[in-house]
């Protein structure tokens, strides 16, 4: 397939933004000041705003924004959102045009990636799956993780867009590679903010000082991105998302599918997957996935 066609800008590809939520929303800001021409559509007028004070476009629809795209980004919750706005008469297959690039950095199952991947080649589309990790801090500083699945002469001519995104840009395999990593990535992720909610609450009923615990412990053995990142949360009770219980629970969903296909256990993801879907279950699916402390606390005798 050949590269790019060249864009409005000679150095760089007119860009399609679909998706501009906690992620989407800074990580198409990157794009902007590295010098790329974003056009935007999303639901909620006031992140359509947000991305014209940018120094972006924003569009009316998914069509609109994709028709005139070299390449089309997308960061929408899950497999279902990315099926509305690919498939369909207003969907980005039947408008972009022959020869773009569609790459979709949400996290959904693998399967959903490699469709969409078999659907787009029909229409001359080229598709890269590209989900991240780091979290809304990630986005904002870019510094990304960015797994990714696709055709190496693709994910070679998006290098350049991916650096003005993350640090690490790996091309793990053919299409659906980069969601499987992912799905590894949410298990590794979830599992260690368990681990640290149950520290705190072993150390807190134990009389310890919380905040001495928790920095020495962030210099050993024990610490982790996670811990440094989420210690806050853990110290004040903050749970604003960053990244919901809902998306996790997403997440949880799909690698214990993924793992069951394969025939690979999960004993400790799967305990840890319950504990997430408890959690939602309670009314707090809309909290930062720190708030596994509350689990973990309510299962300790905290009524909270
Ligand atoms: P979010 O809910 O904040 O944003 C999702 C955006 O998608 C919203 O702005 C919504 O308007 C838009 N959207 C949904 N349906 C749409 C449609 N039909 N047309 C146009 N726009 C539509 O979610 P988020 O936290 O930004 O996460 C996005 C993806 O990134 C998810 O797959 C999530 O699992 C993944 N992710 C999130 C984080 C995080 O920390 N938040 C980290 C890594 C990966």
């Amino acid at each position: 397939m050949s590269t790019l066609p060249p864009s409005s800008h000679p150095a760089r590809p007119a860009v399609s933004w679909i998706g501009l939520g906690i992620m989407g929303s800074p990580m198409s800001e990157n794009l902007i000041k590295a010098g790329y021409d974003v056009t935007g559509f999303t639901l909620e007028q006031e992140k359509l705003d947000r991305l014209t004070a940018a120094g972006g476009t924003a569009a009316g629809s998914v069509a609109e924004a994709v028709r005139d795209a070299d390449v089309i980004i997308t960061m929408v919750p899950a497999s279902p959102q990315v099926e509305a706005i690919a498939y369909g008469p207003d969907g980005i297959l039947e408008n972009a045009r022959s020869g773009a690039l569609l790459i979709d950095m949400s996290s959904i199952t693998p399967q959903t990636s490699i469709d969409l991947a078999a659907a787009a080649k029909d229409k001359g589309i080229r598709v890269l799956d590209a989900p991240v990790s780091g979290g809304e801090a990630g986005a904002i500083e870019a510094v990304l993780s960015i797994m990714v699945g696709g055709e190496r002469a693709d994910f070679d001519e998006a290098k350049p867009l991916f650096e003005a995104l993350g640090k690490t840009i790996v091309l793990c395999g053919p299409h659906g590679s980069g969601q499987t990593v992912k799905a590894a990535n949410q298990l590794i992720v979830a599992v260690n903010i368990q681990a640290c909610a149950e520290a705190v609450v072993f150390l807190e009923k134990s009389g310890v000082d919380l905040r001495a615990a928790l920095d020495v412990l962030g210099g050993g053995l024990a610490g982790s991105t996670v811990l440094t990142r989420k210690k806050d949360n853990f110290l004040n009770r903050d749970f604003k998302p960053g990244f919901r219980i809902d998306l996790h629970h997403k997440d949880m969903g799909i690698v214990t599918d993924a793992a069951r296909t394969v025939g690979a256990a999960l004993p400790v993801g799967a305990v840890v997957a319950q504990l997430v879907a408890s959690l939602r279950a309670q009314g707090d699916g809309g909290l930062d996935h720190s708030a596994l402390l509350r689990a973990v606390e309510r299962l300790s005798g905290a009524r909270v």
